[in-house]
C-alpha cells in the first residue's frame, strides 16, 4: 500500500455501518483505511480535520441532461459539473439527449466524450440512447462503456429523439438483454397522455391533469411485463406517480429486475404551491400533490424506490414561457439537490444516513460503480462532501453555477451548507472556488 498523503478528520463520518468519529486516510486518490477518530497521523500526512462537519461520500447522480455539445446555451459541461461540485456531487452520468448529437452511436460517444474530456470538474459517464432505429448501435455502444440505454415511451420533447413503441421496446430490450445491459425508461404511455385533456396556458392545474398518473402507472405496468418476459435489467426514470407503487412493489418481490429513482422536486415541491404561469416547476411527468409525495417518501424509506436523482434539465429562460403546453419541461437542481432532499428528509425524520444511501450508494450500485464510488471505505476513491448540515441559506439564483440561473427553488430557505468537495484526494471546491478541472471521464466496468 502506498505511504498515506492526505488524512481525513471529522466527529461525524458516514460509513457504511453508520455515523461516527473517524478518520480516514487517503493515498494515490483512493481511500486506505477508515480508523479510528485518535489516530496518530503519520507525520509526513496532510491533515485535514472538519470538526463537526460531516464527511460523506461524494453523491453520484446518474441522471443529468448537460447537452453539450449542440444546445451548450442551455448547460455545458464546464457550468453543468461545476454547479454539481458546489452541491456535493463528485460523479455524474450524462443522458443521451438533448445534446447533438445525441448519445446512440458509438461515433456520437466519442464526439460527447471528446467535448467533455477537459470541461469535467467531476467525474462523468454517459448513458446511451434506444431509438426506433438504432438496436445495430446499442451493443458497440455497450462495449464501448456507456452505463445503460434510455429510451423514451412517449415523445421525448426534441426531435431527434424519438420514442419506442411497444413492439420497438421489445425488441431494444431483447437486443440489451442478450449483452446483460441495462434500459432505463421514460415511463409514461402516449395513448393516455393523447386522451387526457390538453388545455394549454398557464394554469399549473390543467398542466397536471394534461399529463395524468394513469399515463404512468401504464406505462410502468407494461416494462413490467416486458421485463419480466425477458428476463431483462430494468429502471424506471424519474417516478412521480404513487398510484404505481404497489405495481412495482409486487413486481420486485416476484423477482422482476427492476429499479426505480424518483427526484428531488418530486420530493420536496407539491402541485399545490406551483403559481400559475411559473414553468421553472414544469417538467414530464409532473410535480403531483402533496399527498402524492407523503407516499414517494413511505416508498423511499421501504425500499419501493431505489434512489434519488436531480433529472437537471435546463433550458435558456426564454424556453420557460408562462404557458405550460409549450414552454420546456425540465428543472435545474443540480446545485441544490443535496440541500433540498436533506431538508425535508429532515423534516421528515429520516437521517443524513438514508439521504446517502439513496444518492450515492444505490446510484452508484445502479451504473456498476460501487466498488470505486458510493461509500467512505477502503479501497473506493476519495470523493467527499464536507456538509454543515444544520446550517440553512436562502436559495439565490443569483449564486447558482447553473448556466441559466433558473429555479424552482428560488427564495427556499434549506438546510445544509456544502462547505467543500472532494474528488480523488483533491479539493475541487471551497467556500464557492473552485480549482481545475480534475474530473475524469468514466466507462461501465467490463
Ligand atoms: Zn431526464
Amino acid at each position: 500500500m502506498s505511504d498515506t498523503e492526505l488524512v481525513l478528520r471529522s466527529t461525524r463520518v458516514i460509513t457504511p455501518e453508520g455515523t461516527r468519529p473517524a478518520t480516514v486516510t487517503v493515498a494515490d486518490g483512493r481511500i486506505t483505511a477508515v480508523l479510528p477518530y485518535e489516530v496518530a497521523v503519520p507525520s509526513n500526512a496532510r491533515l485535514e480535520d472538519f470538526g463537526d462537519h460531516v464527511l460523506l461520500p461524494g453523491l453520484v447522480d446518474t441522471h443529468v441532461h448537460v447537452n453539450d455539445p449542440g444546445r451548450t446555451e442551455w448547460e455545458g459541461f464546464w457550468t453543468a459539473t461545476r454547479a454539481a461540485a458546489a452541491g456535493g456531487i463528485t460523479t455524474l452520468v450524462d443522458m443521451p439527449l438533448n445534446s447533438l448529437p445525441p448519445t446512440t452511436t458509438v461515433d456520437n460517444l466519442r464526439t460527447k466524450q471528446a467535448v467533455a474530456a477537459d470541461k469535467a470538474h467531476i467525474d462523468v459517464g454517459f448513458w446511451g440512447g434506444a431509438l426506433p432505429d438504432n438496436i445495430k448501435d446499442l451493443r458497440p455502444l455497450h462495449e464501448s462503456g456507456v452505463f445503460g440505454f434510455k429510451a423514451f415511451l412517449s415523445p421525448s420533447g426534441v426531435d431527434e429523439f424519438p420514442h419506442l413503441d411497444q413492439d420497438r421496446l421489445a425488441q431494444s430490450l431483447a437486443e440489451i438483454a442478450s449483452f446483460g445491459g441495462l434500459l432505463i425508461v421514460h415511463a409514461e404511455d402516449p395513448h393516455h397522455l393523447e386522451a387526457a385533456p390538453q388545455h394549454g396556458g398557464p394554469k399549473y392545474a390543467d398542466f397536471l391533469a394534461s399529463r395524468p398518473r394513469d399515463a404512468e402507472d401504464t406505462a410502468i405496468a407494461q416494462l413490467i411485463g416486458q421485463a419480466k418476459r425477458l428476463d431483462a435489467r430494468v429502471h424506471v426514470l424519474h417516478l412521480s406517480s404513487s398510484d404505481a407503487l404497489p405495481l412495482i412493489a409486487e413486481a420486485k418481490s416476484e423477482g422482476v429486475r427492476i429499479t426505480v429513482e424518483t427526484c428531488p422536486h418530486y420530493l420536496t415541491l407539491t402541485a399545490e404551491e406551483v403559481p400559475d404561469g411559473a414553468s421553472e416547476f414544469k417538467c414530464c411527468p409532473p410535480i403531483r400533490e402533496a399527498a402524492n409525495q407523503d407516499l414517494l417518501w413511505q416508498a423511499l424509506a421501504d425500499g419501493t424506490i431505489d434512489c434519488v436523482v436531480t433529472d437537471h434539465s435546463p433550458s435558456t429562460a426564454d424556453l420557460k414561457t408562462d404557458d405550460f403546453a409549450t414552454a420546456w419541461g425540465g428543472i435545474s437542481g443540480l446545485q441544490l439537490s443535496l440541500a433540498a432532499v436533506w431538508t425535508e428528509a429532515r423534516r421528515r425524520g429520516h437521517g443524513l444516513e438514508d439521504v446517502v444511501r439513496w444518492m450515492s450508494s444505490r446510484t452508484a450500485e445502479l451504473v456498476g460503480l460501487d466498488t470505486r464510488k458510493g461509500a467512505i471505505e477502503a479501497g473506493r476513491d476519495a470523493d467527499f462532501a464536507v456538509l454543515a448540515p444544520d446550517e440553512t441559506f436562502t436559495v439565490d439564483p443569483a449564486a447558482l453555477q447553473h448556466r441559466n440561473r433558473v429555479t424552482a427553488y428560488a427564495g427556499k430557505t434549506l438546510y445544509g451548507v456544502v462547505k467543500s468537495t472532494w474528488l480523488r484526494g483533491e479539493r475541487i471546491v471551497a467556500d464557492g472556488e473552485f480549482t481545475e478541472p480534475k474530473g475524469q471521464l468514466l466507462t461501465r466496468d467490463n
